[in-house]
């Protein structure tokens, strides 16, 4: 079981009720740090890392409203592109979440609500939805994003691309693309037609297709002097600076399963989770519905 496929299972399990449900972040060091990028929805700032299972110093944190992707050169794709070089992250995760309020807003909404604030709607590019990147369905916006990043020439072709969807009311995280699949099939980054992005932008950096980031080099500038401080705000602090070893992307026949030994060696569950609405929790009604979320548990094994 790879890291995301077992991040999953643990998360089903701890919504299912499973207290004993954990991760053993050691069995997927070659897999970590992941990059993942979610909306900025503040309701998901207390499910991040958690509901993953993973230790905080091995997340690597992008937001953007609704966890949009426009194109494969944009400045998202440069801070994933980075989180990966510079930062060691080993896997993406594009994670949606359900509820996101970027998909309901109508676009004559959000121009009113603009103007409210004082935006000279002449100042707006014509293309409103195109330019924010704004969308109807949580996941085809996963999936599109995906699709993105996946092709952008930034991504070197041994980093999986995950897409989840996280429900905002329990935690539970749904697979939308296995990136472990998908990865291999997918054409060269010089065989992308960047004329075809959505994105304005991406048609003029189209020479940028022959960019070789093997040829990327950071010797004496420091990055930010180069691309714009303002590109690389979104990048969080939030990271680990281990080294990390090569990617592992096959599958790990020798992984143990999760939860296989003893749970009377485990400690106790972190928090207490409850399922709201659950029936067959017979919980008192009085009781949180949603404590702290769900919390895969990050499970020290015993080696010894
Ligand atoms: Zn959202």
């Amino acid at each position: 079981m790879r890291l995301f496929e077992a991040i999953v299972d643990a998360n089903h399990r701890a919504v299912a009720g499973d207290a004993s449900a954990g991760l053993h972040p050691a069995d997927f060091a070659d897999a970590l740090p992941i990059i993942a990028l979610t909306c900025i929805d503040p309701r998901l700032n207390a499910f991040f890392p958690n509901v993953l299972g993973i230790p905080a110093d091995q997340f690597i944190w992008l937001r953007n409203a609704g966890n949009i992707v426009t194109g494969t050169m944009t400045s998202t794709m440069r801070s994933l592109a980075l989180g990966c070089a510079v930062k060691e992250g080993r896997e993406i995760a594009i994670i949606g979440h359900t509820d996101c309020h970027v998909s309901q807003t109508p676009t004559m909404l959000l121009l009113d609500k603009l103007k409210r604030l004082g935006v000279d709607r002449s100042q707006l590019p014509e293309n409103i939805s195109e330019f924010f990147g704004t969308f109807a369905s949580e996941r085809q916006n996963v999936i599109k994003a995906c699709g993105f990043v996946r092709q952008s020439p930034l991504i070197g072709p041994k980093i999986p691309v995950h897409g989840l969807v996280v429900d905002i009311t329990n935690g539970q995280l749904d697979w939308i693309v296995n990136g472990y699949e998908t990865w291999q099939t997918l054409p060269k980054p010089g065989a992308i037609d960047f004329a075809q992005s959505s994105s304005p932008a991406i048609g003029a950096l189209g020479s940028l297709a022959a960019f070789d980031l093997g040829e990327m080099k950071f010797p004496n500038q420091r990055i930010g002097d180069a691309a714009g401080q303002r590109d690389l705000g979104d990048i969080k602090p939030m990271v680990s600076g281990g080294t990390v070893a090569a990617p592992r992307l096959d599958p790990m026949p020798g992984q143990p399963q999760l939860g296989a030994e003893n749970s009377a060696r485990r400690p106790p569950p972190p928090t207490e989770w409850v399922k709201p609405g659950s029936a067959r929790t017979g919980e008192n009604p009085n009781k949180k519905p949603l404590p702290p979320p769900i919390r895969s548990k990050i499970v020290d094994r015993d080696r010894g």
